[in-house]
């Protein structure tokens, strides 16, 4: 099967919004840290002036980098918005960092969104065709160019109305006008977006564990393909599209979100120690001691070592001071990263077989370092037990793991996966106990079984 090369498009960020909260900016700068782990490569904040302008401060680089005290006093006011962008293969830009300012004499916003328009080259190019002009290759400009010329009277709600009906895709969206603050879901409701109360305020954010450092209480999810403005009357819902299904994506829940954060009532730990417990349970391994992956598998391993009654050992360790790895643009780069990133414990390991979980296996980098590592470590042996299915079909909706070729399992049997790895054993999640883990009956799980929930313009 050929797909888009639409991997350009590609936005796996975090988002928040925030209408009348004493000093916006400061509890935005906040809740950004707390959203760091869904984009490093930069960030950015826009507020509303007290004097009704919009102002905008975005850099590449981390939250506590790019903002100093000085840069959010100059962004003063109760309402603002704020993006914290994932660093992709190909997409470096400075013009694609968020927010985007729309700067319209009579009625400028700013756009912040997390997710990929799977439409947007065909509907940019259509925009194109009739002289509108692009700056960058954000799926933010495109959204607020539909938002912008569709501005007729100043009618935000029937303008955002008509750029969803155009738009396909993810996207967990925020827009701030001088009066208010909007947000929503694509129908699908791929990415997470939740509602909280802060004071006599309102913060949306695309984690609760947002929500929770800036001491907002959780109102309730976004629902998908709805529409929230959020202005002096209050919370006002309209929902802009429905298909009644609900994809929220399945990585969001095994690798992307943090263990602390709840998407859509489902605890993401609970999920994580669950998957755990059902992965032993399918394929329970002949190990000595239990160790995850630090630390995004710590909680499946967990459930997996309570279930099997082993010991949860720190076999491996991570150094926290070394940037990620996952995106490198070489191969040996990624190598390189891993052993930077992390080490086994001989004291731990050695003369032991060691169950490792972790939350996935995408180009299989990861693994192949680390079974050599524990083997060089001492261990007897390494039993791989993953978390998820096997990951075998691209991503098109924000989630960069890489083109169907660099996925290990896209054309390989667990057993030629195996002996990639070089571990003893590997063994995966099924796709029926990750469904169980979640307590759902519906995730979008196309990245392991090419099920994907949408058109993906294939014709482009
Ligand atoms: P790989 O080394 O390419 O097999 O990547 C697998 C590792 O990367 C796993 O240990 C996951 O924790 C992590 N991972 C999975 N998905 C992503 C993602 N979208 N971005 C960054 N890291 C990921
Ligand atoms: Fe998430 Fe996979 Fe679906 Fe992408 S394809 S949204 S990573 S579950």
């Amino acid at each position: 099967m050929a797909f888009p090369d639409n991997r350009q498009w590609h936005e796996e960020c975090g988002v928040v919004g925030f209408y009348e909260v004493d000093h916006a900016a400061t509890h935005a700068f906040m809740a950004l840290q707390s959203l760091q782990h869904r984009g490093q490569q930069g960030c950015g904040i826009a507020a509303v002036h007290p004097d009704g302008s919009l102002g905008l401060h975005k850099g590449a680089g981390l939250v506590k980098e790019v903002f100093k005290k000085e840069t959010i006093d100059s962004l003063p006011g109760t309402s603002c918005i704020g993006h914290v962008r994932y660093p992709t293969t190909n997409v470096g830009g400075q013009e694609n960092l968020q927010p985007f300012l729309y700067t319209s004499r009579e009625h400028p916003f700013a756009l912040a969104h997390n997710g990929n328009i799977v439409n947007a080259e065909r509907v940019k190019s259509y925009l194109e065709k009739r002289g509108h002009l692009f700056h960058s290759t954000s799926d933010s400009e495109l959204f607020a160019d539909l938002v912008g010329s569709n501005l007729h009277g100043g009618d935000w709600h029937k303008a955002i109305a008509q750029a969803v009906r155009l738009l396909d895709g993810a996207y967990a969206t925020v827009i701030l006008t001088p009066h208010a603050l909007f947000a929503c879901r694509d129908r699908y409701g791929f990415r997470p977006l939740s509602l909280g109360r802060m004071g006599n305020g309102y913060v949306v954010a695309s984690e609760t564990c947002a929500l929770d450092t800036v001491g907002a209480t959780f109102v309730r999810d976004v629902e998908p393909g709805e529409l929230l403005a959020i202005d002096a009357r209050g919370v006002h819902s309209t929902f802009l599209a429905r298909t009644g299904s609900h994809c929220m994506c399945a990585m969001e829940y095994i690798y992307f979100a943090r263990p602390d954060s709840v998407i859509e009532g489902c605890s993401v730990h609970a999920f994580r120690r669950r998957s755990g417990v059902l992965l032993q349970a399918e394929h329970p391994a002949p190990a000595d001691l239990v160790t995850c992956v630090p630390e995004s598998s710590m909680s499946a391993a967990i459930g997996f070592a309570e279930a099997s009654g082993l010991p949860l050992e720190m076999g491996l360790i991570k150094n926290m001071y070394v940037a990620r790895t996952f995106i490198q643009p070489t191969q040996s780069m990624r190598d390189v990263g891993v052993r930077m990133k992390l080490a086994a414990v001989p004291s731990i390991v050695r003369g032991k077989s060691v169950a490792v979980i972790d939350d996935s296996i995408v180009r299989g980098t990861t693994s192949r370092i680390l079974v050599q590592m524990l083997r060089d470590a001492g261990a007897t042996a390494v039993h791989m037990r993953i978390a998820s299915p096997p990951y075998a079909w691209p991503c098109f909706y924000g989630i960069d793991t890489g083109t169907r070729d660099q996925l290990l399992a896209a054309d390989r049997t667990v057993e030629q996966i195996r002996d990639f790895i070089g571990a003893d054993s590997v063994e995966y999640l099924s796709t029926h106990a990750l469904l169980e883990a979640s307590g759902r009956t519906q995730l979008c799980t196309a990245c392991f079984d090419g099920n994907y929930p949408t058109d993906l313009y294939q014709d482009n």
